[in-house]
């Protein structure tokens, strides 16, 4: 046997348990398709929003949080209707997640020098009733450094094990196939593939200048999801969402691309919840992209009005940042692959975020004189280079103007200045009262009851045809796919399950491909920033349980 563990992938949850198996004095061979420039994977990219549930910071925001809301909210979202097979795991890994989110998960992290920056966020606000979809609090804590610090604790603890010999780590080296025997999985095979220059996140040549085998005691997959396999989405993508889109941007970089999953079924592992996704609706082309279709995310706050290709604003509760998988399918029942915001100056300079540690420099940076200008007048820097740059973008001083550049960019001759017009001033009317029907004026009110809301996040309520709130903003809308929500099913100790729900011996997995846990911790729907937490949690879970610790 050449390694007691070998961990196919140096994203975060492979680094996690790595890091967790070198602490343990194991012998490690942590392996990646990618070269070294890629080391930490997506997490890197990430803007580090993380799932914490009562802590120090939203207490000091005012936020009153508990495990149990957090579980009804988990509840609510995930929707768990295969308990008896697909999410009879899952709903277990939900369980000891939330705990974990409300325990130790913070206080772990504080330890390994991660902070958090002050002001809470509220991501998938719901907008049904207590028990629907949806946070309750805001809970998405945001890494102050963003990916690359959540990043950095575990790819130092690995180069510490690099350095001391425990660990051996071969980039450019991807595995094609799981090496069994008797049942067991002894160890992988694959190919070497050609040294590359290409910078993080870029996409790597495929050339295979060698082949490589080893066998080890246990094998953790570790490969992250399918959102760079456009192709592999539309396969499993659910009758319940409509149509696929015609057009996605992609969210993630090429190498998430699913190919292990296919390896890891073949040498017996299961998986589930294969219709699970979730994908964004609010995809702008970068104007700068470092992957193929590379697409950014706007994290909108909840002014901007949402219209569907035609100019139709989308019913309640399809709000900015309420529900994403009821948004897509609302946009994708239209026929459509797009959608519009429509806003003002006023509301791109508070509510516009690009998700993404590159497209916010000031967090990633810890620069806290970079972000103080975020309270000066003017968009953020990185949002106002897309105003200038990003072909999804329209600016204009007058509704005509506004529909003529939007029926330009659609090149589709959709959108009828009248009927858009008469929607603007109905919900401008709405603004005379301190009351309204109008459910997403009402939201707004409501947001800004929170400190950090109205601090940063939701404008003043304001009507959008009043030139002093201009110029007028149109952006259109893609659908960017990013992360995978089933996958291989995993007990809580992380062993990889067959097809007759018994461990397949010697095999493991983490991550994303695991579905964040069990094949589906998620259920259907995400709180958010349960990604990243996902990927720590069951990365430990491995790494612990081949250290022998659980
Ligand atoms: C722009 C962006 C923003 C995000 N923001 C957030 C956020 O704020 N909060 C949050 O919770 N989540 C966020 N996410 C999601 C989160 O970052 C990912 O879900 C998570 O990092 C996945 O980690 P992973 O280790 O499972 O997989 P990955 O990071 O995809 O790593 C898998 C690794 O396996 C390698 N690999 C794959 N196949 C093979 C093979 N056959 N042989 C060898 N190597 C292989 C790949 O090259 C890769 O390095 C964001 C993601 C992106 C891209």
């Amino acid at each position: 046997m050449d390694f007691d563990v070998i961990v196919v992938g140096a994203g975060l949850a492979g680094l996690v348990a790595t890091a967790e198996l070198a602490a343990a004095r194991k012998k490690v061979l942590l392996l990646d398709q990618e070269p070294e420039s890629s080391f930490g994977g997506q997490a890197w990219w990430s803007f580090g929003g993380l799932f914490l549930v009562d802590s120090p910071e939203q207490r000091r925001m005012g936020i009153k949080d508990s495990r149990e809301l957090a579980w009804q909210d988990w509840l609510g979202a995930a929707g768990f209707d295969r308990e008896a097979d697909e999410d009879y795991w899952a709903v277990r890994w939900a369980r000891a997640y939330v705990d974990f989110a409300a325990g130790e998960k913070r206080s772990w992290l504080h330890s390994l020098g991660v902070r958090f920056f002050p002001v809470v966020g509220w991501a998938e606000r719901g907008g049904y009733l207590a028990e629907g979809h949806g946070n309750s609090v805001p809970r998405f804590h945001i890494v102050w450094g963003t990916g690359p610090s959540i990043v950095e604790p575990f790819a130092n603890r690995v180069r510490q094990g690099i350095a001391d010999g425990h660990v051996i780590y071969r980039d450019r080296h991807r595995v094609d196939e799981l090496i069994t025997r008797n049942g067991a999985v002894v160890g992988a095979r694959g190919a070497v593939l050609a040294p590359s220059t290409v910078g993080r996140g870029e996409e790597s040549s495929r050339e295979v200048v060698g082949e490589f085998e080893y066998e080890s005691g246990a094998v953790v997959v570790a490969s992250g999801g399918i959102g760079g396999n456009h192709e592999l989405i539309r396969q499993n993508w659910p009758a319940r969402l409509g149509t696929p889109p015609k057009r996605m941007l992609s969210g993630v970089p090429a190498h998430v691309d699913g190919r292990m999953l296919a390896i890891t079924e073949q040498a017996g592992g299961r998986i589930v919840n294969r219709d699970r996704m979730w994908h964004y609706t609010e995809g702008i082309q970068n104007w700068n992209p470092v992957w193929p279709k590379h697409g950014i995310r706007i994290l909108p706050g909840p002014s901007s009005l949402w219209l569907d290709a035609r100019g139709q604003r989308f019913p309640a509760p399809n709000f900015p940042g309420f529900d994403t998988l009821g948004t897509l399918k609302a946009i994708l029942d239209t026929g459509y692959d797009y959608s519009w915001f429509v806003l003002t100056q006023k509301v791109i300079e508070k509510e516009f975020a690009l998700s993404g540690s590159e497209q916010n420099p000031d967090l990633t940076n810890k620069s806290i004189r970079q972000l103080l200008t975020r309270i000066r007048s003017g968009a953020p820097g990185p949002v106002q280079a897309f105003m200038n740059q990003g072909e999804d973008f329209i600016i204009a001083q007058t509704l005509p103007k506004l529909v003529d550049g939007m029926n330009r960019l659609s090149g589709e001759n959709l959108i009828s200045l009248a009927d858009l017009e008469r929607q603007m001033i109905a919900r401008d009317r709405e603004m005379e009262n301190r009351f309204t029907k109008d459910l997403q004026i009402t939201a707004l009110r409501g947001a800004r009851q929170y400190l950090g809301d109205k601090l940063i996040r939701v404008a003043r309520p304001h009507s959008f045809l009043d030139p002093a709130n201009g110029p007028l903003i149109a952006v259109r809308l893609r659908i960017v796919s990013r992360k995978t929500l089933g996958g291989l099913q995993t007990n809580l100790s992380g062993q990889v399950l067959d097809a007759g729900g018994k461990p397949v011996p010697g095999l493991y997995a983490a991550g994303e491909v695991s579905g964040f846990g069990g094949g589906g911790v998620h259920g259907y729907r995400s709180l958010e920033g349960t990604f990243l937490g996902g990927c720590l949690f069951s990365g430990r879970q491995v790494g612990r349980t081949l250290s022998g610790l659980n």
